[in-house]
């Protein structure tokens, strides 16, 4: 027995968390996704896992923001190993020296993706760079209420989602919780991500030791994916032609995040972070090579965090009109699922990876986004030009 239909869950792990008797536990699916599952002779029916349960309770919480800001850390060392512009570095810094935790998605030692928490700067480094799979909460919800009630600080970092169910089971405000989501454009199957690096580990004949999937080469765009292996072979593919691509897609998605609720914005999370794609086309004094972040402050609370780490970074306010303008063309999620989604998860286990996403992702897709791009350039172009005006601040 689940909590709430497989399309609309996420994965969040409240239910799972919150269960006073343990008897929920997250199992994979066919696909790779964790869902929710009732030991029913347990359970005692308080019906808390169908109360918080952020899936159930989808009433829109959409805020369109009022002031993007785009942000660089002045550190181009970290810019270079971030995703974009390295902000999350300089937040999750600020709360270890106030002596909180951090929680964030980073590999095990088999390059899985799961949340854990850091206590110092050392450890920030699991967390940095995005991570294109669904990561698994586990115990971390628990972990980080723990600290919170002994009166730490903690900084919470993940897909809005996952802050969406943070929020559903710790229930109550805290004032000593920064929650800081991501401009999410979906999270991908944890078994496509292993079954790329099985593919990965039988062509080069080696195990990976270290991954990033926005490799700089030299510049953060276009995107490359990297993997080193223990035999000194380094393969860096520009869009890498099997997993980026399956991601980029978009059949490789959770179900759930064809109709995701807590995108663009989310009003759980205190600081959203994205990548500023355009930055160079709007501001070209912003753009960097290793990238510029994107940053909405959503709250009091991020307002403060932000002030911390102004000192160490250049930024610019983007007025409301330009903001508005950007969050409607940019943040949206995948249109309905690929068409031979289900195709594709029929034969994953048994068809090479390479020949499967070949096979399942195709030319005519590429030429129906293609056109929508130009349908959408030119009304961009038939629309009156805006009045931008920006405040530089450093
Ligand atoms: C699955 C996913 C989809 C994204 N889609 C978009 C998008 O469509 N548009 C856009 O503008 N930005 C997107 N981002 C955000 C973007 O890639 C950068 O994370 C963001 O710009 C912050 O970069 P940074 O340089 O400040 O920090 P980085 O150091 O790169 O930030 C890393 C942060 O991302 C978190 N993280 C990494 N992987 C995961 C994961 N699997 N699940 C949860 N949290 C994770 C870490 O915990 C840490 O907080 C996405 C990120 C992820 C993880």
């Amino acid at each position: 027995m689940s909590v709430v239909r497989n399309s609309l869950c996420n994965g969040c792990h409240a239910c799972y968390s919150i269960c006073p008797w343990n008897c929920i536990s997250m199992t994979p699916d066919h696909e790779g996704f964790l869902y929710p599952r009732i030991d029913t002779l347990q359970c005692k029916n308080c019906g808390l896992c169908e109360k918080i349960c952020p899936a159930l309770h989808r009433e829109k919480q959409k805020i369109q923001p009022d002031n993007l800001i785009a942000v660089i850390n002045n550190d181009a060392a970290t810019r270079k190993i971030s995703s974009s512009g390295g902000v999350f570095t300089l937040l999750a810094e600020t709360v270890i020296r106030q002596h909180g935790a951090v929680f964030g998605a980073a590999f095990d030692a088999d390059f899985h993706v799961q949340h854990d928490a850091a206590e110092s700067i050392e450890g920030l480094a699991a967390f940095r760079g995005s991570k294109y799979v669904q990561s698994s909460i586990g115990e971390s919800y628990k972990a980080c209420k723990k600290r919170l009630d002994e009166g730490q600080k903690a900084l919470f970092s993940g897909t809005p989602c996952q802050i969406a169910g943070l929020k559903a089971y710790l229930q109550s405000e805290y004032t000593n919780l920064y929650c800081l989501d991501l401009i999410c454009g979906g999270a991908s199957s944890p078994k496509v991500w292993e079954k790329y690096l099985a593919y990965q580990k039988s062509i080069y004949h080696s195990k990976p030791v270290r991954i990033s999937f926005r490799y700089k080469n030299p510049n953060w765009n276009p995107m490359y994916m990297l993997l080193e292996f223990e035999n000194g072979v380094r393969y860096v593919s520009k869009n890498d032609l099997y997993f980026h691509k399956s991601y980029g897609y978009g059949i490789s998605l959770r179900p759930s995040c064809f109709q995701c609720n807590f995108r663009p914005v989310n009003q759980g999370s205190d600081i959203t972070l994205g990548d500023f794609w355009k930055i160079k086309k709007y501001f070209p004094g912003m753009y960097d090579r290793y990238g510029t972040s994107l940053v909405i402050l959503n709250s009091e609370k991020g307002k403060e965090l932000f002030e911390h780490i102004k000192a160490q970074c250049k930024y610019v306010y983007i007025n409301s009109e330009l903001s508005k303008e950007y969050a409607r063309t940019t943040f949206k999620c995948f249109k309905g699922r690929h068409r031979n989604r289900d195709l594709f998860f029929k034969h994953l286990d048994t068809m090479p990876f390479d020949t499967l996403v070949k096979k399942y992702t195709d030319y005519l897709l590429i030429f129906r986004m293609l056109l929508q791009k130009i349908v959408r350039r030119c009304f961009d172009k038939l629309r009156k030009p805006m009045n931008v005006n920006t405040m530089v601040e450093k």
